[in-house]
């Protein structure tokens, strides 16, 4: 595990940008997180950009001021454009020298540094985007916890069913709808049947949840009808963000069987803008889930000895609500619940093994969702259908609220963090939308 850290991840480097030294921030020089970005009111086009405490590095700016120059034509075209498509295209190497060159310029006494000062933009003085097109976009089921707890509403007697612990779940989302962090959410029509009745009624959705989870960005891909190896399958991803997959429960209780979610989850899915390289993430790998001796073992292709010694990822994600009541009493947000991915019965790997196994093709660009990150405890759980235990246990809120699901102007956000000990803690910034009236 440690032979995959580098120079960039050594815990004493400092940058000379004052702000990514602060304890407890998100963007150290041991992070890097690629995005995409525009200055406000400055009718400019969108560019590549990375993190550096509160600031952005413009990387089209940098490349014309020669500062990539060290970096093959390919790349320095690809950091050009307007999304990270190009870079995606080019696999994770061309992303690993890029990262190596900003460290270099970004350290406290890296060269030409008033050069690098002149590529800085405050974070705050820019509107961040979608950082890719994205292609395609699928979702999994990978928490063993939600998928228990959720599945033990349902069918208390058989919570989960017999494919689980074989086969990685998923369904193919919509990406037409993907939004970045900040986009409000307008709450969806939907067909609606209550317990009591044989008929639904179409009317905005009463049961409107989030899903706090993890998205992985697809870097290389697979020409179709091949596969991708498990040994090779993590060099398809270029980086994780946060993902909040939208839900409405209430149309998906109606219309999930028999082909799986629709309508109740395509409307909106928010992702955060910094996408965490997986080379940033190199400190914080852990083993896969430990397997209960009468668990049956991965099926071969879903298996490798390296995966499971280090294929998990140590990210600590928390929820936050704020009611616009608490907006308008300038209450905080309140959090909801702490989860670990690193209890994941499914690693990334055997999600993009998987997804791949039938000769289906990813592309970069491509999303891919954990699913829902829940842990064993009540307070790990990463949705309000469990929270709430199909809104039977409703919350309380520090203003006296109540909450069964989301209410309209209810703001969710999703943090993510690593932190481990001989480490720098690395942040994955937010992923937050507020509900619109439908
Ligand atoms: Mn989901």
């Amino acid at each position: 595990m440690t032979k995959s850290l580098t120079r960039t991840h050594d815990p004493a480097a400092r940058s000379f940008v004052e702000s990514a030294g602060r304890p407890g921030g998100d963007f150290p020089i041991q992070n890097l997180p690629f995005g995409v970005f525009a200055r406000r009111g400055r009718n400019e086009a969108e560019r590549i950009g990375v993190a550096i405490g509160d600031q952005i590095v413009d990387l089209n700016r940098a490349a014309g001021q020669g500062l990539l120059a060290a970096l093959e034509p390919e790349i320095q075209s690809a950091l050009a454009a307007r999304t990270l498509n190009p870079l995606l295209s080019m696999g994770r190497p061309a992303g690993r020298l890029v990262r190596e060159r900003l460290f270099d310029l970004l350290c406290e006494d890296g060269p030409s540094r008033g050069q690098v000062v002149d590529c800085l933009v405050p974070m705050e003085t820019a509107e961040l985007m979608l950082p890719a097109v994205i292609g395609d976009y699928s979702d999994f089921y990978a928490s063993i916890h939600h998928a228990t707890n959720v599945g033990s509403m349902f069918r208390p007697e058989n919570p989960l069913l017999p494919n689980y612990k074989y086969v990685p779940i998923g369904y193919h989302g919509r990406s037409s709808s993907i939004v970045v962090s900040g986009a409000p959410v307008k709450r969806p029509m939907g067909q609606i049947k209550g317990d009591q009745t044989t008929a639904p009624v179409f009317g905005p959705s009463r049961s409107l949840d989030y899903e706090c989870e993890i998205g992985a960005l697809i870097s290389g891909g697979n020409p179709r009808g091949t596969e991708i190896p498990i040994g090779e399958a993590e060099q398809h991803i270029f980086g994780l963000s946060l993902l909040n997959d939208w839900s409405a429960r209430d149309i998906q209780a109606w219309e999930y069987q028999p082909l799986g979610p629709f309508l109740a989850k395509n409307f909106a899915t928010t992702v955060s803008p910094w996408v965490i390289t997986m080379d940033a993430l190199a400190p914080f790998r852990v083993p896969a889930y430990d397997r209960p001796a009468d668990d049956p073992d991965p099926l071969p292709y879903l298996f490798s000895e390296a995966d499971r010694r280090s294929g998990g990822v140590g990210i600590t994600v928390e929820v936050y609500l704020r009611t616009s009541r608490m907006r308008a009493d300038g209450i905080a947000a309140t959090r909801l619940s702490q989860a670990s991915f690193a209890t994941m019965y499914w690693t990334l790997a055997q999600l993009v093994t998987h997804h791949a196994s039938n000769g289906c093709n990813l592309r970069p660009g491509d999303l891919i969702g954990s699913g829902t990150i829940s842990g064993p405890a009540k307070d790990n759980r990463g949705c309000l259908l469990e929270l709430t235990w199909r809104g039977n246990e409703p919350l309380t809120l520090p203003t006296g609220e109540v909450r069964r699901f989301l209410l309209d102007g209810d703001e969710v956000s999703i943090r993510g963090y690593c932190e481990r000990e001989g480490a720098v803690r690395i942040g994955f910034g937010e992923c937050r939308g507020v509900i619109e009236t439908a």
